[in-house]
């Protein structure tokens, strides 16, 4: 049963003043539970429970971290219905989502217990000393990756489970030995607090200090700047808007210790479809594109919202059958009546502008917060003196940008913002001839798709959600995967540090049988 109030480590909470409930778009109403905004206070203490957590977590064996997560793991399966019934009275989202995403949390968490089980993640670097090095001895030193304290995370609205509260961020931060404070998104904040529940009964049974986790209410702005002013604070982890993210780091480079923020922002996923696969299979990309473009009415950070064609009678062709297609697609809810007058206002922006076409537009009647899908056409030169058609419209929308030729193709890609994907559609050897795309593209986006749709991110350690700004802030690392611990840590050396003292990772009896580099040989073996 969800209270409306917050966790402050393992307390229930609700000494604010300022309150708010969820929003059921599918009923358009609002749901009955009353949340109350974290105060101040609350707000302090969190971080100073936090602060002296890590203490203690910093230095937990991968082992016990595992027991921790994976019980999280079991504790959101306990929640059984209740937490089902809930994400989709306050997202919108039908029941087969819901179960697919809690699947997906419950599997990142998994495999973050696995990777800090087998414990080789902190890259043990070790250089023995030369005490007979001529003209200068060469001391021992030793290299790890340690974590960077607590951490504040930022639900996102278009994941209530697999990228919010026990989300890829927070089980990143778990695993690398953060405590994590989880600034719970207001659209979703039952779903938040039954799954804070459960990570709150797994820290109890597995013995993590009290302050390992805390979930904060919010319905605006303030909670969240003030965790990210606040000098315990030692990372941010953030998926969402632009606008939100860049007012995130450019707060958190204010301070006067400036502190990372890893955010996953807009993209809007150029996909290249080259001439040869539009001359033999038309109809096939149209169809499994409508089907992309409207995928969760749209509300996917990797929605193909450019489709770059060069001009032809085949992409003429194309144009028609995609807006075939899409207009029989009916449309799904969206998350909340917020995004939706977003998805309108955004749609409208770009349908306004000068020499934009509209091409496809569901006009049958829909209900209160739902979308009318829609495609639009422009030419290459008109995209590229227009920034305002890069804007993401976040839902079931796409255009299509008609080039003159390979070269416009290449120029238009170079041009725009850095982006999560890019896709290629391509039929036989065509691919060869067109390198300067290829390259245009991969200098743009974090991950590069053949013959596929950029919607669907597999959780495995060689995905890259990421990309150059501002897909996302550090284009380094990735979001999705157990390689997304990374954010989390800071490399970390030893000098000439008495052997039992070292971490046992760093130990000469290699005592965690972990892969190591000792004097630039990777292995397993002790050190005599
Ligand atoms: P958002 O507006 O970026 O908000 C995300 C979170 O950040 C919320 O918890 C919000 O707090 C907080 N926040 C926003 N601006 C802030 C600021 N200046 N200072 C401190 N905290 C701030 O995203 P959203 O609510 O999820 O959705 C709004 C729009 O973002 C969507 O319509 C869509 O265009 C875009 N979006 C994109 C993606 C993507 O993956 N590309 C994903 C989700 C959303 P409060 O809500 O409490 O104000």
């Amino acid at each position: 049963m969800t209270t409306g109030k917050n966790y402050i480590g393992n307390q229930l909470s609700a000494k604010g003043s300022k309150t708010f409930k969820t929003f059921n778009p599918e009923l358009n109403k609002e749901n009955d539970v009353v949340y109350t905004e974290a105060s101040s206070e609350e707000i302090e203490t969190a971080l100073a429970l936090a602060s002296a957590a890590f203490l203690e977590f910093r230095t937990i064996p991968g082992v016990k971290k595992a027991k921790f997560l994976n019980a999280i793991a079991d504790e959101i399966l306990a929640l059984g219905d209740e937490l089902i019934t809930t994400y989709c009275a306050e997202s919108g989202l039908p029941q087969g989502r819901a179960e697919g995403e809690r699947g997906r949390t419950i599997g990142q968490l998994k495999s973050f217990a696995n990777l800090v089980v087998a414990g080789s993640w902190v890259e043990a670097t070790i250089d023995t000393a030369q005490p007979n090095r001529e003209p200068m001895p060469k001391s021992d030193i030793r290299k790890m990756l340690i974590p960077l304290g607590p951490v504040v995370v930022f639900g996102a609205s278009n994941f209530p489970l697999a990228f919010s509260t026990a989300g890829g961020d927070t089980a990143a931060a778990l695993a690398a030995g953060c405590p994590v404070i989880v600034k719970s998104h207001p659209m979703h904040a039952g779903t938040g607090e039954l799954v804070s529940s459960a990570i709150i009964k797994a820290a109890q049974k597995t013995g993590m200090p009290n302050g390992v986790f805390s979930n904060l209410n919010s319905s605006g702005i303030e909670v969240g700047q003030k965790l990210v002013s606040h000098p315990k604070v030692k990372a941010v982890g953030f998926t969402g808007s632009i606008k939100g993210g860049r007012a995130l780091l450019d707060l958190a480079a204010k301070r006067e210790e400036p502190i990372p923020v890893l955010t996953e922002m807009g993209s809007i996923n150029p996909v290249v479809i080259l001439p040869k696969a539009l001359e033999n299979r038309n109809q096939q990309i149209a169809k499994t594109y409508a089907g992309s473009i409207t995928l969760g009415s749209g509300q996917f950070c990797t929605n193909p919202g450019l489709i770059l064609g060069i001009e032809s009678r085949e992409l003429n062709l194309f144009i028609d059958s995609l807006a075939q297609e899409i207009i029989q697609i009916k449309p799904s809810c969206m998350l909340h009546p917020n995004i939706n007058k977003g998805y309108h206002k955004n749609k409208k922006t770009i349908i306004s502008q000068d020499k934009v076409q509209l091409i496809a537009n569901y006009t049958q009647e829909i209900k209160d917060n739902y979308p009318a899908q829609a495609i639009v056409k422009v030419n290459g030169a008109d995209f590229l003196q227009n920034n305002k058609l890069h804007l993401e419209v976040f839902g079931p929308f796409s255009m299509v940008v008609v080039c003159k030729d390979a070269e416009q193709l290449a120029t238009v890609i170079a041009n725009l913002e850095g982006q999560l994907t890019g896709t290629i559609i391509s039929d036989n050897d065509e691919i060869s001839k067109y390198t300067s795309v290829i390259s245009a593209l991969q200098n743009r986006v974090g991950r590069i798709i053949f013959n596929g749709v950029p919607t669907g991110v597999e959780v495995c350690e060689s995905m890259v959600h990421g990309g150059p700004y501002p897909a996302s802030s550090d284009s380094r690392f990735s979001s999705v995967g157990v390689s997304s611990i990374k954010r989390w840590v800071r490399p970390f050396s030893f000098q000439d540090w008495p052997n039992e003292l070292l971490p046992k990772e760093l130990q000469n009896s290699n005592p965690l049988n972990i892969v190591r580099s000792v004097d630039g040989k990777v292995s397993k073996q002790k050190i005599e």
